[in-house]
C-alpha cells in the first residue's frame, strides 16, 4: 500500500460539531474537584431523594424492575402521570396522552424531533435554558429567539413572538416558572400565547418542570389555555422530587404525538429506566407534603437573594418561582462569561453566565438556590462585591 492509497479520514458529522454547548457545564467543569467552591451553577439541590422513594425503588429492583419496558414507559407509570396532571387541572387526563422519557430534556428532544423537519422554524425563549437550541439545532430546524426582557419582568411579549411567526414555523417552546428567570407567566399571557398556537396552527411546547415551585401568584399550565391537540407539555421528577440523577420525565400531548415520541425513544433509549419508572410510581403514590417543604426552602432562599440585593439594581426582576436569581452584571463592565470566571477565579462562587441564556442575555448571571441558607447567603454576597 502506499502513501496514496491511505484516504485521509473523512471528517466529524457538521450538525454534531457545530451544535452550540451550554456554559453551565463549562463552569461546571472549571469548579470539579475545588473543595472551597459555592455550587450555584447547576440546578440540582444539595439534598438527595427522599428515602421512602429510594427504598420503595430498591424493593421493586429485586422483584424484578430489571428489563425493557414499552417504549413510552409502563402502563401504570403513564396511568399514575395521567392521574396527577388530571386532579392537578381538574379534568380528565387519557394515559395515551402520556410518555414516559430519559428525563424532562429526553422529553424536550422527543417532542422536537416528533414536529420538526429540517428548515422548520421553533420560537425560542431569550433568556432560555441552552438545551433547547442544542435540541433544535441537531434537528435541523432553526431557532427563532423571543425576547423577554428584564424590563417587562422576563415575561414575552404575544403581539412581538407573532411578528416573529413565519411560513417555517411550527413550534413555540415556552418555560413557566422560568429557567433562568423565575418568572412565572401570569394566565392572561398564556392565554394570548395558547391563541397564537391555535391562530397560526402551531404546536405550544410548554416546559413546566418546576411547575411545583411557585412563590407568588399561581402556576398556569398550556394545557389551561390551549387545546389539547396542539398542547404538548414538558414535566418531570427531577425538580419536583428531587431525582435529577434517575433521569425521568414525561410528556403530556395529543396521542398521536405521545406515539411518534415513544416510537423515537426506540432508537435512542429504547424505553426509559426501568428502576427509575418503579421511582417514579413510588413518589407519585406517597407523601406529597414532601413537593410544598422544597417549595419552603426555595421560597426562603429567594427571600435570602432578595435581602442581599435589596437596595441594588442588579436584581430587576424578584423570582416568582423555580429556584433561579438571574442577576444582571452591567455595573462590572464585564461581559458574562469573563465575569463568571473572575467570580469563581476570584470568589470562589460557580453561576452561569448570561450568554449561554441567549445573545440579549450577556448582561446577566445565573445563580442556583443549591447550597444550604448560610452559604447561600455567603456566596451572594461575594456575587455582589464582585459586581461592584
Ligand atoms: N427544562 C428546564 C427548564 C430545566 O431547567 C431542566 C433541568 O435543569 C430540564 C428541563 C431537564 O430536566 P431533567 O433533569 O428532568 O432532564
Amino acid at each position: 500500500m502506499t502513501v496514496l492509497d491511505i484516504a485521509r479520514v473523512r471528517p466529524l458529522a457538521d450538525r454534531a460539531t457545530t451544535m452550540p454547548r451550554s456554559a453551565i457545564r463549562e463552569i461546571m467543569m472549571l469548579a470539579a474537584g475545588r473543595s472551597d467552591v459555592f455550587h450555584l451553577e447547576v440546578g440540582e439541590p444539595e439534598f438527595g431523594t427522599p428515602d421512602w422513594i429510594v427504598d420503595e425503588a430498591f424493593r421493586a429492583v429485586r422483584a424484578g424492575a430489571t428489563r425493557y419496558t414499552p417504549n413510552s414507559g409502563t402502563q401504570r407509570l403513564r396511568a399514575a402521570i395521567a392521574g396527577r396532571v388530571g386532579a392537578k387541572f381538574g379534568r380528565g387526563v387519557e394515559p395515551d396522552r402520556v410518555a414516559v422519557t430519559t428525563g424532562a430534556i429526553g422529553a424536550l428532544f422527543s417532542a422536537i424531533f416528533a414536529v420538526v423537519d429540517p428548515g422548520d422554524e421553533v420560537l425560542l425563549p431569550d433568556p432560555g435554558w441552552p438545551n433547547y437550541e442544542s435540541i433544535v439545532h441537531l434537528s435541523g430546524a432553526r431557532a427563532v429567539r423571543y425576547a423577554q426582557p428584564a424590563g417587562q419582568g422576563f415575561l414575552p411579549d404575544p403581539a412581538a413572538m407573532e411578528r416573529l411567526i413565519g411560513p417555517r414555523t411550527k413550534a413555540i417552546v415556552i418555560s413557566t416558572p422560568g429557567n433562568p428567570t423565575g418568572a412565572v407567566f401570569p394566565r392572561k399571557i398564556m392565554e394570548e400565547i395558547g391563541r397564537l398556537a391555535v391562530r397560526h396552527g402551531l404546536y405550544l411546547i410548554s416546559d413546566e418542570v418546576y411547575e411545583d415551585f411557585v412563590f407568588e401568584g399561581e402556576h398556569v399550565s398550556a394545557l389551561e389555555v390551549a387545546p389539547d391537540d396542539r398542547v404538548i407539555v414538558v414535566s418531570g421528577f427531577s425538580k419536583s422530587y428531587a431525582m435529577t440523577g434517575w433521569r425521568l420525565g414525561y410528556l403530556v400531548c395529543p396521542p398521536t404525538v405521545a406515539a411518534v415520541a415513544g416510537a423515537i425513544q426506540e432508537p435512542v433509549t429504547s424505553c426509559p429506566s426501568a428502576p427509575s419508572q418503579a421511582a417514579a410510581e413510588a413518589a407519585l403514590a406517597g407523601d406529597q407534603s414532601v413537593i410544598g417543604r422544597f417549595c419552603d426552602i426555595y421560597r426562603r432562599r429567594r427571600d435570602i437573594l432578595v435581602e442581599v440585593f435589596d437596595d441594588s439594581s442588579a436584581l430587576p426582576v424578584v423570582p416568582q418561582g423555580a429556584f433561579y436569581g438571574f442577576i444582571a452584571i452591567g455595573a462590572s463592565g464585564e461581559r458574562s462569561l469573563a465575569f463568571a470566571k473572575r467570580l469563581l477565579q476570584e470568589q470562589s462562587v460557580a453561576a452561569v453566565p448570561g450568554i449561554t441564556f441567549g445573545p440579549q442575555s450577556d448582561g446577566f448571571i445565573r445563580v442556583a438556590f443549591t447550597v444550604e441558607d448560610s452559604r447561600f447567603r455567603e456566596a451572594l454576597r461575594r456575587l455582589r462585591g464582585a459586581i461592584g
